[in-house]
């Protein structure tokens, strides 16, 4: 696979010492192959490999990694640029219904895509509406009605007789009396692109005006999924891409195309045959995934934006020298905050556990009361928080203007921080030691 291409190529960089130019252009090359064999666009390729190249070249010396471990991470975190870098969501608009038009080829997943969206906007507690305009294939509305039978949510249809924009426009005067404040229409797909095609879905299109056209893709078919994105996307300018089959053995090149070529984001992957088989895409994750490095990698990079490392190294010292102090302690949490959600950051940290996480959480508001509380308190209470007693505790409540309750959580917080530290410090050592290979 991919994932284990790339590896291979990384391995060997690892067995060196100090990178040469020979080497880095070496490891690019079979970085290229791997993607070609991969089914990722030629001219994708290219432009990654110059891109990776001259970072590779270009790149500032990290002490904390090794040169190996540099690579990787430029390749990481051009990968998650290909794919489009910011998770994306649907665009619901603000009008009501919202209209979701689905799109593709015969057998990509659009009727299973249907259905799999009804249901996750039903669980977010909207009220949707399938509509029925294949009217091509025989068995679609059939299909399409033993769906909304098995998650509850009403189908509208008129048969196949009838034009499948004025379905779709009747659908919409449906909805609005009906309470429904999403409408999901499915379409006919042909088994290759032709202009009849096209063409009736241009006529939906500009009747009823799609908040989201979704090109239903199946990730199986590589560089095809991504000529029929390009295809569909010229004609009807898609608003994003709904990846299926990615379950089954792919070899993730569509995956890493179809944002480059199209200029339009996977919106959800298709895991499954099953309705509760979608997920919103993450690049990040699925750079991961192709790289085979898991949350960690994810993990190193956040952590490294935020904190400079050296820094990190002296507090994870510190902390292992039992002199972490409140006032670290403020620091800490100040650059803790830089690196955006702190639950879900430190969820990914293996071993920590889970239950000390809400305990942890800062919001800015907290921020400004604990910053007040330390700066309540002598230079000798922030260096040994020991000696903090009751009537200490007392003055410090009443000079940063927070409770002794407050006060007592703080120094608590600062102990299970303590012990989180702690954890960063050993990944960053078993990172140095090589024992968290990369
Ligand atoms: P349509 O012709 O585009 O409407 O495609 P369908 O929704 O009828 O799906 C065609 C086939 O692909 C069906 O057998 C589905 O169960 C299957 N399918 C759809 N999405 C997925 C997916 O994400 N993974 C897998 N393994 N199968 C899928
Ligand atoms: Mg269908």
């Amino acid at each position: 696979s991919l994932s284990e291409r790339l590896q291979g190529v990384f391995k060997k960089l690892r067995g060196k010492g100090k990178l040469t130019e020979k080497d880095i252009k070496e490891a690019m090359r079979e970085v290229k192959v791997a993607l070609l064999e991969a089914d990722v666009n030629f001219k994708v390729v290219k432009d990654f490999i110059n891109s990776v190249t001259e970072k590779a070249l270009g790149q500032e010396v990290m002490e904390s990694l090794t040169p190996a471990q540099q690579v990787i991470k430029i390749v990481h975190e051009e990968l998650i640029k290909l794919m489009g870098s910011v998770e994306s969501r649907l665009n619901l608009g603000s009008k009501v219904p919202a209209v979701i038009m689905m799109v593709g080829l015969q057998g990509s997943g659009k009727t299973t895509a249907c259905g799999k969206l009804a249901n996750l906007l039903k669980k977010q507690g909207k009220n949707p509406l399938l509509v029925a305009c294949d009217t091509v294939r025989p068995a679609a509305i059939k299909q399409l009605q033993v769906l909304g039978a098995n998650i509850n949510v009403p189908v509208f249809t008129m048969g196949d007789k009838v034009d499948t924009a004025d379905i779709a426009k009747a659908s919409i005067d449906y909805a609005k009396s009906h309470n429904v404040d999403v409408v999901i229409i499915d379409t006919a797909g042909r088994l290759h692109i032709d202009d009849e095609l096209m063409e009736e879905l241009v006529r939906i299109k500009e009747a009823v005006h799609p908040d989201e056209i979704l090109l239903v893709a199946d990730a199986m078919t590589g560089q095809d999924a991504v000529n029929v994105a390009s295809s569909f996307n010229e004609r009807l300018d898609i608003t994003g891409v709904i990846l299926t089959k990615l379950d089954g053995d792919t070899r993730g090149g569509a995956a890493l195309s179809i944002k480059a070529v199209t200029q339009k984001p996977i919106k959800y992957v298709g895991i499954g045959e099953k309705l509760g088989d979608i997920e919103p895409f993450y690049p990040d994750r699925m750079a991961s995934r192709i790289l085979g490095m898991g949350d960690v990698l994810t993990l190193i990079e956040k952590a490294q934006a935020a904190i400079d490392e050296k820094k990190a190294l002296e507090m994870g010292q510190k902390i292992l020298s039992k002199q972490f102090t409140l006032e670290d302690f403020l620091e800490q949490l100040r650059s803790l905050k830089n690196m955006g959600p702190l639950d879900q950051l430190l969820a990914m940290i293996p071993g920590v556990n889970k239950s000390v996480l809400k305990n942890v959480e800062v919001s800015e508001k907290d921020l400004k009361r604990i910053e007040a509380i330390i700066l309540s308190m002598t230079k000798e209470e922030r260096q040994n928080p020991s000696i903090i007693n009751g009537s200490r505790k007392r003055r410090i409540a009443r000079g940063s203007g927070t409770t002794i309750q407050e006060v007592n959580n703080l120094l608590k917080q600062f102990e299970e921080t303590k012990k989180m530290m702690k954890r960063f410090a050993d990944i960053d050592k078993d990172l140095k030691r090589g024992k968290l290979r990369l």
